[in-house]
């Protein structure tokens, strides 16, 4: 961390001087005793924060800073988590290092449009960004070299605020950059970095600033600065533009302007990543700089296909992005040479073969430039290969070579560590490691040895808290704005702890099908009122602001939620983000998820819930056709029917279930009031879902399958290249990898 950085936090004691490197690396976000020391310095400081760190350092008197640190209990903990975490940021023993001895730290540049990492870094829109942070988080608890290229937007995506009528209005909040926990990259003069996006005309510039994943540094590219023109700088203002010009120069400045700020860092060699097809001008600016190099194009293309992979998630082909060619040429006319090809070859590299005259398909160019392609589960594989068998036109649908790495979460960031306390009291005597080997299905056999009642005590804590929380929320809002602006039924204030509570959580795309449980208004009325078995069910989630079919099924279940018909028994959550999916993944009782077969790439909402002990009742899509196994939860949806009589066979399918299956096992007590079949049924969901579903054993599953022939073929590349260049490889693990002062970007 540089000085300068401590400089700006001169008003924190220098005995605990560390806060401050704590709070700029996000580790302290998946580690609950480096929270609890940020929260320990004082509580309503931490809250007022809304739990950053940044923020609560620059915002708290000194005072409290001040007595912290003159606390010899609090200075005991204080040693004991920097020492941990220096021993993290430090470690040799990692999986990566063993599973790869003596082997060059090839570091893998990971692009992504968007990261879910926390809530105070509000650059991501859903599952797609989730998935690259809980990637770029195991990556480092991993030891993967990795090093990521993202966005640092200005406006964040947008807040919801739901108005009395119940439609979404987006307000957009400028990020301030002050109070987040990243940092500007400077040049060597100590000026902020600037780098011009190469050979694209007319010209843009980036600035570049810093997150610290742990081991992994995730660079946010920002063209909000003042070299700029208005229209330049607000490139990177947010996510995924509805303007198709303004949305190419995105992806401009992602994929060639990202390849440009490694390279300008240093991070030279490298096999890439691709989290869809955004980013993938990446690939061409590899090439550009091996033609650069002296190579011919196709050598070039050739090596960087060799070390890259792309990771496609869209199962529908108006879910791809796609230039018309004059605005390709608008922009890259002077690409097209540096590359050494003409216009016309340039122009086949994006050519659907079903629709060449549609445009630049960047999913057709990232298959095209990449040797190893992969969907997200295994459903979704199936559907990406016939998608694009038309590339392999010779190949019958099976043989066509995409793959397929089922989506994970990240463990430490999604279980509670409420639950994890108890995994560690009762699987941790038999498996002190359990934490670290959790992908390992033998760890969680263990979890037979949690009593019943501890388990159900602490996820009706979890209910509880959730509810709690929605309800201060309301009252809050219903206290500072004037009545009539609050509909407290519909916003949760009537919800009960002691009802049977389904939620319902994810971005408001129609295919979702958020309105299914509404079918048959009388049945899901009888369902929720049912005197002695009561049901409520909340909603969170965001519609895109330019869908508007989004926001009419959002308004549509906000209206619902008002009418006393039913009950106050289903509210609608404001602003689902990191946050409110936190409270919700913990603390309902069932997770619903009922999109359209085979929309959903994957579906993560569930695997976070599950691991909590959350049920899923899920329509067999995505994940759950592999993490369904009959006892870990319900699955409905295996029939195909027309698309026409699909929403009434699926809902009535979801009403079955609860009436038949999930409520009565629910209300099923015993004289203790535990419901000992339901508590059976978490143990199973949690044993069949925690080790499969967890990033780590996807990472590993990326890194055994690919990291190999990425060497490989770096390795024929290393041969080649001239010897000043081959001195620097031993050189390049440690400079990625580097925190502190061999870090390329704090020089
Ligand atoms: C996990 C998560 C998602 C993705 O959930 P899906 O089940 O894939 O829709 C979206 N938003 C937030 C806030 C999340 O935490």
């Amino acid at each position: 961390m540089g000085d300068s950085l401590h400089d700006q936090f001169a008003h924190v004691p220098e005995r605990i001087s560390g806060l401050v490197d704590l709070a700029y690396n996000l580790w302290w976000s998946w580690n609950a005793e480096a929270r609890i020391l940020f929260k320990q310095v004082n509580q309503q400081a931490w809250k007022a924060s809304v739990h950053n760190p940044v923020r609560m350092l620059r915002e708290i008197p000194v005072e409290f800073l001040n007595r912290a640190a003159e606390n010899p209990a609090y200075l005991h903990r204080y040693d004991i988590v920097m020492r941990r975490f220096k021993r993290y940021m430090t470690a040799n023993g990692t999986w990566f290092s063993q599973e790869f001895p003596d082997q060059p730290r090839l570091a893998i540049a990971y692009f992504s449009a968007e990261y879910g990492l926390h809530h105070s870094l509000p650059f991501y829109a859903g599952g797609l960004g989730f998935l690259a942070g809980d990637h770029l988080k195991e990556a480092s608890d991993l030891g993967l070299p990795m090093v990521a290229v993202g966005f640092m937007y200005s406006q964040g995506y947008l807040h919801q605020h739901i108005n009395p009528d119940g439609w979404q209005e987006g307000i957009t909040e400028p990020v301030d950059r002050t109070a987040a926990p990243i940092t500007r990259v400077l040049d060597a003069s100590g000026e902020d970095l600037v780098v011009r996006v190469p050979h694209i005309d007319p010209p843009i510039y980036v600035g570049v600033w810093k997150v610290q994943v742990g081991k992994v540094p995730l660079y946010l590219l920002d063209t909000d600065i003042p070299c700029n023109d208005a229209h330049n700088r607000g490139i990177s203002s947010r996510l995924y533009t509805g303007d198709l010009e303004q949305r190419l120069r995105q992806e401009i400045v992602l994929g060639i302007g990202g390849r440009k700020v490694l390279h300008t860092l240093g991070i030279e060699y490298s096999a890439v990543h691709l989290n869809e097809g955004h980013p993938a001008f990446a690939l061409l600016e590899r090439i550009r700089e091996r033609v650069e190099g002296g190579m011919d194009f196709e050598e070039a293309f050739r090596e960087v296909r060799a070390t890259s992979i792309f990771t496609t998630h869209t199962p529908v082909p108006a879910g791809h992005d796609v230039f018309p060619v004059d605005l390709i040429d608008r922009y890259f006319r002077t690409y097209y040479p540096s590359l050494g090809i003409d216009r016309t070859r340039f122009l086949q590299l994006g050519v659907h073969p079903e629709n060449p005259g549609a445009g630049f398909n960047m999913t057709a160019f990232a298959l095209r430039a990449s040797a190893h392609h992969n969907g997200v589960s295994c459903a979704n594989g199936t559907v990406t290969r016939q998608m694009w068998n038309c590339l392999w036109p010779e190949m019958p649908e099976t043989m066509v070579p995409i793959d397929h790495v089922t989506n994970g979460v990240h463990l430490p960031t999604w279980l509670n560590h409420r639950v994890k306390d108890l995994y560690d009291r009762y699987i941790g005597p038999t498996s002190p490691d359990w934490l670290s080997e959790h992908d390992d299905p033998a760890v969680w056999e263990l979890i037979d040895e949690v009593p019943d009642d501890e388990l159900w005590d602490v996820h009706l804590h979890l209910k509880g808290k959730l509810i709690h929380r929605i309800r201060e929320r309301e009252r809050i809002k219903w206290a500072t704005h004037s009545r009539g602006t609050s509909n407290p039924a519909a916003e949760g204030a009537f919800l009960n702890p002691s009802v049977l509570t389904i939620g319902f959580a994810r971005r408001f795309s129609t295919y979702k099908r958020a309105h299914l449980i509404f079918e048959d208004l009388d049945r899901l009325k009888r369902i929720l009122n049912n005197p002695w078995y009561p049901v409520q069910i909340v909603f969170a989630g965001k519609a895109h602001p330019n869908d508007n079919d989004g926001k009419r099924v959002l308004q549509m279940i906000y209206r619902y939620a008002q009418q006393p018909e039913f009950g106050g028994r289903i509210a609608f959550v404001e602003d689902y983000g990191e946050q409110v999916a936190q409270y919700l993944v913990h603390g309902v009782d069932v997770w619903l998820n009922n999109p359209l077969p085979p929309m959903e790439a994957s579906g993560t909402s569930g695997m976070k819930a599950s691991l909590n002990g959350v049920l899923n009742l899920s329509i067999l899509d995505g994940w759950w056709i592999e993490g369904y196994n009959g006892r870990n939860g319900w699955a409905f949806g295996e029939a195909a029917t027309d698309r026409e009589a699909r929403n009434t066979v699926d809902a009535a399918a979801i009403y079955d279930l609860l009436e038949k299956e999930v409520v009565p096992l629910y209300y099923d007590r015993s004289i203790d009031d535990i419901p000992h079949g339901w508590v059976k049924m978490m143990k199973e969901s949690i044993k069949s879902n925690a080790p499969r579903f967890s990033s780590r054993r996807m990472v590993k599953e990326y890194a055994t399958r690919y990291y190999p022939s990425f060497l490989a073929a770096a390795g024929a590349a290393y041969a080649r290249t001239p010897a000043a260049e081959s001195r620097r490889l031993p050189t390049w693990g440690p400079r990625v990898q580097g925190t502190g002062a061999d870090d390329p970007s704090s020089p």
